[in-house]
């Protein structure tokens, strides 16, 4: 009987294991992977609705939810008008107060118009879960060619998005991510691997993805323990893109 669980767990590792060789062959960051083709999303109509049940993370009005993520938690430094949060570049990513497990996130962003730069250096920020460990990329990747495992809505590093479904710098576009941390056990071995589900602008372009461990650039590191909560992060990567309609569902655990 004490067997079972131990034969149910080895299974889930090995079913993640063959699931994550789906990040593919090509070497990381590779400018001949092919890039996802574009698919126009159409215009943004409405902010999405907040659900009654949702943790309401930024409402347009106030910064109070955040912080630093320089590790002093000092005060989250960017710039908070007209509805919205504009990164101040140089002032340092910012993280939630308030520490995040498994979540269903909701956010709406905008690159800067006119676009200015080429590749990573255009419209650069990043939705990143468990304190800076896990990437959604966020890029103006609107007629901006990069490598496709860094696109917006790009696993950074690890998984292009199914398609392009960009619109325009200076447009709203939105991110719905359904996000399941990894588990460890005592020994702080990965039971469990991080997996993302993505959807932008009304489109999935990441379908249940299992990570290899952190993002990173110019490396796959491997999984190393962590807390099953921890606050979300939003990159400043000295770009001026815009955020607004940001809250949380937390996912009952599996
Ligand atoms: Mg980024």
């Amino acid at each position: 009987m004490l067997r079972l669980p131990t034969i149910a767990l080895a299974s889930t590792v090995l079913a993640n294991t063959l699931m994550a060789q789906n990040v593919g062959n090509w070497p990381q960051h590779s400018m001949e992977r092919p890039r996802p083709p574009i698919v126009n999303p159409g215009p943004f109509t409405a902010s999405a609705p907040v659900p009654s049940d949702a943790i309401v993370l930024f409402d347009g009005t106030s910064l109070a939810g955040w912080r630093s993520a320089d590790g002093a938690g000092g005060p989250a430094r960017w710039h908070v008008h007209n509805g919205y949060m504009e990164i101040g570049p140089g002032t340092g990513s910012i993280e939630t107060v308030r520490p995040l497990g498994d979540v269903q996130l909701h956010v709406e962003w905008a690159a800067p118009t006119p676009a200015e730069g080429t590749g990573q250096d255009r419209g650069n920020s990043g939705v990143i879960f468990m304190a800076g460990r896990y990437e959604v990329q966020v890029l103006d990747s609107y007629d901006n060619v990069t490598y496709a495992d860094g696109q917006a809505a790009a696993i950074y590093g690890q998984y292009p998005p199914q398609v392009n479904a960009s619109r325009p710098p200076g447009e709203w576009q939105t991110y719905d991510i359904v996000f399941h941390g990894p588990r460890f056990d005592a020994a702080g071995n990965v039971t469990r691997k991080a997996r993302f589900t993505v959807i932008h602008n009304g489109i999935l372009v990441q379908d249940d993805v299992v990570l290899t461990g952190p993002t990173a650039n110019q490396q796959r590191p491997p999984y190393s323990p962590h807390p099953d909560k921890l606050p979300l992060l939003l990159q400043d990567h000295g770009h001026r893109v815009r955020f607004r309609n940001i809250w949380a569902r937390e996912l009952k655990d599996e």
